[in-house]
């Protein structure tokens, strides 16, 4: 290995193995595409479309992707082919995702051995290879990564490159599927073929798909020719277990379907995905729900309240648990928390819904750090769920004690929100519109609102009701009343008891005196023990029978103090246990 110096001291180098070790953070094949789709949403790019297809190039199944953003320049995709240069930074309030300059790096070689990114800015135009294969054909020791910059001129007729590009064509050109600089162009062009807006962006292939030990793509594309799915077998080795049915399972759709997945996978969507030519239903998670209350998490490592949005699953209530975002990115989908870990009812067709930007990610941002933050998070969404489930059914069963459990019930979302197809703001529509039965584009001019009826108009705030308060949690007074009467039910049992021993123990002191007046009688020799009337003998003993009664009875029910049916009993033997008069 030859050393690079630096002011004579050693660099540090990376093997080209790493690529693949490093990309091995993404369990799943699906985060590593939203690594791709993370890159163009966030602002330095911030593309307003994003497409994702399978095309066969030179009879090669590639993957590619496309965005309509700014494009990068020679710097920027060096920078992007390095590890761990991240300068992103917020722009006008948008913060972006992606934090520890890996995502391109990790996600792309998830997907495949090699890739080819072209990327046109306002500047100029970029072609580079990312190429696992081919720093293994040349031998490198290094990872090296090929860039070229061009300059087109003449209606992007010639290409015109930097002499200190020539190597890297030259590679590109023969380690690439693209062997003519016309067919790079092409590609180039592509860009703006594909944007119907703009004219700027960036375009990757991934070839060389990573396979399943039988050979085959782990993408299946032949399920849905509108969507890539995750293969049962690919599915089955992820999650190590069978994959029971899918499409009557409780297996949520997300997590085999990249249509599913997308149409979450921001909780605020402000970017188009089109999946093999056609668009994804975004939609607003927290907005999709019925019954929708909101709670609030106030941990102590962080000054503000957290809002969580809690309410039903409107389409199965077989998929259930908390969405937790991250800067506005799906991290982790339908967590079960709390009671819904039981195996009973408890949580049934609950969402939750919550973004926390205070916990710390994962690299592959499939995960959370296991942290206490984290664990104490969880542990409290468990709690607040519960508390939701409840109240939701004690107002059920209060207006019908009768009324079946809101799981089974048809659910429709509590509002409705579109996303306008040219400036992709959000607007509310009124109530009673089914969304499944807009048009396919929908634009503002569309809103039966009028004051949001322009692609001008800014969004109307959707979370203005932050300021208030948790929804009322009526149950816990019910809960309270049930409690304070089983508590007064208690002390009465107990003094009731207490009553009882009293009673005992003067009866008992009585038999005392009884017996001594009858031991005085026997021992006195003037009295005959004929003459002790009968009469009196016979009642002290049935006195001390019944006495004993009592006591059996007591002993009884100071064994189940809060067994009241043994009450009645032991007032009607203290009545028998009342001496004759
Ligand atoms: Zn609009």
């Amino acid at each position: 290995m030859a050393t690079q110096m630096e002011r004579g001291v050693p660099l540090s180098v990376l093997c080209p193995k790493f690529l693949h070790a490093n990309s091995t953070s993404h369990t799943w094949p699906f985060s590593a595409i939203a690594e791709l789709i993370d890159n163009a949403y966030d602002p330095d790019v911030s593309a307003k479309q994003f497409w994702i297809d399978k095309t066969v190039i030179k009879g090669q199944d590639c993957l590619t992707f496309v965005d309509n953003g700014n494009g990068l320049t020679y710097e920027a995709m060096l920078k992007m082919f390095s590890f761990g240069y991240s300068d992103k930074i917020a722009v006008n309030g948008l913060e972006p995702i992606g934090i520890y300059g890996n995502g391109f790096k990790s996600g792309s070689m998830r997907l495949g051995q090699d890739a080819i990114v072209f990327s046109k800015s306002e500047k100029a135009s970029c072609v580079g290879m990312f190429s696992q294969s081919y720093l293994k054909e040349i031998g490198a020791e290094q990872i090296i990564v090929p860039i070229v910059s061009f300059e087109l001129t003449e209606q992007d007729k010639n290409i015109l490159y930097l002499e200190q590009h020539k190597a890297s064509l030259k590679d590109i050109l023969r380690y690439s599927p693209f062997k003519t600089q016309a067919e790079l162009l092409t590609e180039i062009r592509a860009i703006n073929s594909t944007c119907s807006t703009g004219t700027t962006g960036t375009r990757i292939i991934i070839w060389n798909l990573r396979k399943t030990s039988t050979g085959l793509t782990e993408f299946d594309f032949m399920k849905d020719c509108y969507d890539i799915q995750i293969s049962s077998e690919v599915y089955e080795a992820i999650n190590d277990k069978p994959q029971p049915e899918r499409t009557t399972s409780s297996i949520p759709e997300s997590e085999y379907s990249l249509r599913a997945y997308c149409s979450i996978l921001y909780l605020k969507p402000r970017m188009q995905i089109i999946i093999r030519g056609q668009k994804v239903k975004t939609q607003l998670i927290s907005k999709s729900l019925a019954y929708i209350a909101k709670d609030y998490y106030r941990p102590t490592f962080v000054t503000k309240r957290i809002p969580i949005t809690f309410g039903y699953n409107t389409k199965s209530k077989d998929q259930y648990g908390i969405m937790m975002y991250h800067k506005n990115r799906l991290i982790k989908a339908y967590e079960r928390v709390g009671c819904q870990l039981k195996a009973n009812i408890s949580g049934l067709g609950v969402i939750g819904v919550i973004e926390c930007n205070f916990l710390d990610l994962s690299q592959s941002k499939e995960n959370f750090d296991n942290t206490d933050k984290y664990r104490k998070t969880i542990t409290s969404l468990g709690i607040k769920l519960e508390e939701y489930w409840k109240e939701i059914r004690f107002k059920r069963n209060k207006e019908d004690p009768n009324s079946i459990p809101v799981e089974d019930t048809m659910k429709r979302p509590d509002q409705n929100w579109a996303q306008c197809d040219e400036c992709l703001r959000w607007r509310k529509l009124p109530d009673g519109i089914d969304c499944s039965l807009l048009p396919e584009k929908w634009l503002c001019h569309m809103n039966p609102d009028p004051q949001f009826r322009s692609c001008v108009v800014d969004e109307e705030p959707e979370d203005s009701d932050d300021d208030r308060p948790s929804y009322r949690k009526t149950y816990k007074q019910q809960e309270r009343e049930e409690k304070l009467k089983q508590e007064r039910k208690r002390k009465r049992t107990e003094e009731d008891i207490a009553n009882l021993a009293k009673q005992n123990e003067d009866l008992r002191k009585e038999r005392e005196a009884l017996k001594r007046k009858l031991n005085e009688k026997t021992v006195s020799p003037l009295a005959s023990p004929r003459n002790t009337p009968r009469s009196s003998l016979q009642g002290g003993a049935a006195r001390a029978k019944s006495s004993s009664i009592v006591l059996s009875t007591l002993s009884q029910a100071a064994c189940s103090p809060s067994s009241s049916s043994s009450l009645p009993k032991i007032s009607s033997v203290h009545s028998l246990s009342t001496p004759p008069r």
